[in-house]
């Protein structure tokens, strides 16, 4: 606990400085986490390309191991390779789990047009909000904790920085999950929501659906009673799968694409849609998908198919989410500030820890706005503090 490691004796090595040096500690050091943040962004990290991202995982498994961490890569065939680095610690208990992303949504050659650059009080660039900035502030914590207890971790930690959380983590979810069910707690380095930088206590789940009709081609003008028109069909679906939107209860679906059809004079034997669902409660999922699979078409000459399924489970805010929030408010308040919460409609790679009942708290990165926009950017003022935060959090859960 903070308030344990306060009262030891201030001379002795291995102690933490108090809230407040330990803030001072961040802000003289300020200029070398702009620089990590530099490097991080000026290495282009897109998802699709395994080559950029193995670049930054060698990069940032060098610098772990620099630290004392040991590092350990998850090999992927069609993604870069997920990284694991484990320090351990003078206490034996459980690791604390700090969680994060390599990938971003840029292509390489987007520096050329959106440069890193320091300016307005803030830094810019590809991947600077999401999340580059909140790997910077889990190497500078641990710099900075292993300085202070004489080069080694207070606790275990483990830090996981998957490849592919920009298109839906589907090689990484059970890397995330095995070793989320061995720590403590799971600190989300994700962006922090809004200006004011709150951190996400709950997020919606997440889910993708296919609809897929299968009506009658027919010569629209020698056979236009023979045909089944699949758009018709899918069209009358739509305006009935929009009436589950629930937004009193958090669940929203949004037909985002349809296709259909070959040309005008032929009546279309198929159509689809791609559907995405949001729902802010697990039973709502199931039930959702329920829904969705019952789907009968109103033309009998038409046929449905329906596959996907919620892919992220919601994180709720559940007491061990709203204990591990209070924490952090409590240390956000000795340095000085009001730490908020949000509850968003975006998944993270926290809905699988906070999934299995694992203590998550999500958005601890850093304050901006613009992700995966051409304004990407975030606020200097808030570097610190944050990577404070995340020190003593490290300590202290
Ligand atoms: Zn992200």
């Amino acid at each position: 606990m903070t308030a344990k490691t306060l009262k030891k004796p201030p001379a002795e090595a291995s102690a933490s400085p108090d809230i407040q040096s330990c803030l001072s500690y961040f802000e003289e050091r300020q200029d070398q986490i702009i620089e990590t943040i530099r490097q991080l962004v000026e290495v282009e990290s897109p998802t699709d390309s395994k080559p950029a991202v193995d670049r930054l995982g060698s990069l940032l498994a060098g610098r772990f191991e620099g630290l004392g961490g040991h590092a350990k890569f998850h090999r992927t065939q069609n993604f870069g390779d997920h990284l694991q680095v484990d320090f351990s610690g003078k206490s034996t208990g459980k690791p604390v789990m700090l969680l994060g992303h390599l990938d971003t949504v840029y292509p390489v050659g987007t520096l050329a047009t959106m440069p890193f650059r320091r300016a307005d009080g803030r830094l810019w660039g590809p991947g600077s909000f999401d999340m580059k900035s909140g790997i910077a502030f889990m190497l500078n914590a641990i710099e900075a904790l292993r300085t202070w207890h004489g080069d080694q971790l207070p606790r275990p930690v483990t830090i996981l920085l998957v490849s592919d959380e920009e298109v839906g983590s589907d090689t990484s979810r059970h890397i995330t999950e095995n070793l989320a069910r061995k720590a403590a707690a799971v600190l989300v380095l994700e962006p922090a929501y809004g200006l004011k930088g709150a951190v996400k206590t709950a997020r919606k789940g997440v889910g993708e659906y296919n609809l897929k009709v299968i009506g009658k081609a027919a010569h629209s003008g020698l056979d236009f009673e023979k045909g089944a028109s699949a758009i018709i069909e899918l069209s009358r679906q739509v305006i009935e799968i929009s009436k589950l939107v629930d937004l009193k209860h958090g669940i929203t679906l949004n037909v985002g694409t349809v296709q259909g059809g070959t040309r005008s004079n032929v009546i279309p034997g198929e159509a689809r849609a791609v559907l995405d669902v949001r729902v802010a409660h697990m039973k709502d999922a199931a039930a959702i998908d329920r829904k969705l699979r019952s789907r009968k078409p109103f033309n009998r000459k038409c046929k449905l198919e329906i596959t996907g399924g919620v892919n992220r489970p919601p994180m709720e805010r559940t007491a061990a989410v709203a204990a591990l929030y209070k924490k952090a408010s409590e240390i956000a308040k000795q340095l000085g500030w009001r730490l908020e919460e949000a509850a968003v409609g975006g998944g993270s790679d926290g809905n699988f820890t906070a999934g299995l009942g694992i203590p998550t708290l999500d958005g601890l990165g850093g304050v901006g706005e613009g992700a995966h926009a051409s304004n990407e950017s975030v606020l200097i003022s808030e570097l610190a503090r944050r990577t404070a935060l995340l020190a003593r959090l490290i300590e202290s859960v």
